[in-house]
């Protein structure tokens, strides 16, 4: 191969996330050159479905001007600043109203970050903070679940709870918790029925709180629909149940709709889908729909005031990213506020969201499928060996990756872990691009299914 290919070049000089590096030096990457509504081309012209919006993040699609236009205008008039030491500029302001407005109504003030992980690394720092204004500064420890995923900064990725985030990276580190996913499907007891797997859950955090000792535990943290864990929907009445559990310890309700926030769900938040009030909750993703670089935790008012008075106190709040509320990125989310408003995207989903998800659900007819599930724009389909048993495919047989790359060759990109595959196309997509896209999921379950029977 040519060594002066983009691919080679890549090898020689890139270290890549989430690649096994070894098979990468052989394989090279795709190189990803044009964007096109819900499409994006290769640099020899090939074009693919993004069946899961870049990183489950590009919700108005790859080729939105507004955008492009509102990161021109504000460039040309103020390419950056900060909102540090006493200033601070026009669209961080409007983007924090914007996002109030729209927020779950426990929600009061907001602080800016640039991913994800700083997000949930700065939920968990303001927790501590006001902890510690409130004068019990042992209330600290945070509570994850097993298949979240928070993010992969030291601590945000120990929040996470997902083991190949920690193996080898030292990590968890600092205080974390964990308990129980709530897939029913996954993690059921034969016979128990949903209802009574919601009842063990709740227990379990119960018995968890009231074993490490409620006055350590700060805070509970969980994405309403698991993104990178699984796409695992909870049961309907699971999160205002361990809502309450919570609230009787004085455990913060920490909301990561990193992925679920701006309509995924088919509602604005996941929050409003599932019923959580969050204390805390932060997004970043599809708030500027993923074309700049720009996140945000949300806190309650109760939260916001003894942070205050507490850094009022200490003469300072001494935290902030140099980038934090970034004028550029601010103005091209604010954009993407006001397009998703115009244009009703919520509604959009609502309605294609129907067909998408009984596109999915027809897939539980194909052998390879144990599971099909999902909620507005997102969902995954459990492959096992056997239904009956709800037996996932093991890891060494390689069919998740065989169906990703079948589907990447037949023009479709989607993500598959060993034992699912997940979509969360850009909430843009219409109705015949949902028959597109799974017409090839068809096709590659096929090839997996045969590889399976060899
Ligand atoms: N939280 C959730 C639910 C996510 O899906 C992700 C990323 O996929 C993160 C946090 C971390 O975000 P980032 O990669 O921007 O740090």
């Amino acid at each position: 191969s040519n060594p002066n290919s983009l691919a080679a070049r890549d090898v020689a000089s890139l270290i890549h996330p989430y690649t096994n590096l070894e098979k990468h030096k052989e394989a090279g990457p795709t190189i990803i050159a044009q964007g096109d509504g819900v499409y994006v081309h290769d640099d020899s012209g090939k074009r693919y479905l993004e069946g899961m919006a870049g990183l489950w993040s590009t919700s108005l699609g790859f080729s939105e001007k507004r955008l492009v236009e509102a990161a021109v205008r504000q460039m040309e008039k103020l390419p950056t600043y900060h909102i540090f030491n006493g200033r601070s500029t026009e669209p961080s302001i409007e983007l924090a109203e914007a996002l109030l407005k729209i927020a779950p109504k426990s929600l009061s003030k907001v602080l800016f970050a640039n991913s994800g992980s700083e997000a949930n690394d700065q939920a968990a720092k303001l927790v501590w903070f006001y902890n510690n204004a409130l004068g019990r500064p042992e209330k600290k420890r945070i509570i994850g679940r097993h298949r979240g995923y928070h993010g992969i900064t030291v601590f945000s990725g120990s929040l996470t709870g997902l083991a190949h985030n920690h193996v080898d990276w030292d990590l968890p580190m600092g205080p974390v918790l964990r308990t129980d996913c709530p897939s029913h499907y996954l993690y059921g007891e034969p016979g128990e029925t949903e209802a009574q797997f919601t009842d063990r859950l709740v227990k379990n955090l119960e018995d968890l709180i009231l074993r490490e000792g409620p006055e350590t535990i700060g805070a509970f943290i969980a994405e309403p629909v698991n993104g990178a864990g699984g796409v695992i929907v909870p049961p309907k009445d699971y999160f205002p149940r361990i809502q309450a559990v919570l609230r009787k310890y004085e455990i913060l309700m920490i909301a990561d709709e990193v992925i679920c926030g701006f309509g995924r769900t088919g509602q604005m938040f996941g929050c409003d889908t599932f019923g959580i009030e969050p204390d805390i909750m932060t997004v970043a993703k599809a708030l500027s729909s993923a074309y700049l670089p720009i996140s945000a935790t949300l806190i309650s008012a109760p939260i916001a005031e003894a942070i205050t008075a507490h850094a009022g106190k200490l003469g300072n709040f001494a935290h902030g990213f140099t980038y934090a509320g970034h004028p550029v990125s601010s103005a091209v989310a604010l954009e993407t506020l006001k397009i998703y408003e115009e244009r009703d995207i919520i509604g959009h989903v609502a309605e294609v969201s129907a067909h998408f998800q009984a596109k999915l659900r027809s897939f539980l007819d194909h052998p390879l499928v144990g599971e099909a599930r999902g909620v507005g724009l997102i969902g995954a389909l459990q492959l096992v060996t056997d239904k009956a048993s709800r037996t996932v495919l093991p890891a060494a047989a390689g069919i998740g990756a065989l169906i990703q790359n079948a589907a990447m060759e037949k023009g479709l990109i989607v993500r598959a872990s060993p034992d699912a595959v997940y979509f969360c196309p850009p909430l843009i997509i219409t109705r015949a691009q949902v028959d597109e896209l799974f017409a090839v999921v068809a096709e590659v379950l096929d090839i997996g299914l045969a590889e399976a029977q060899r």
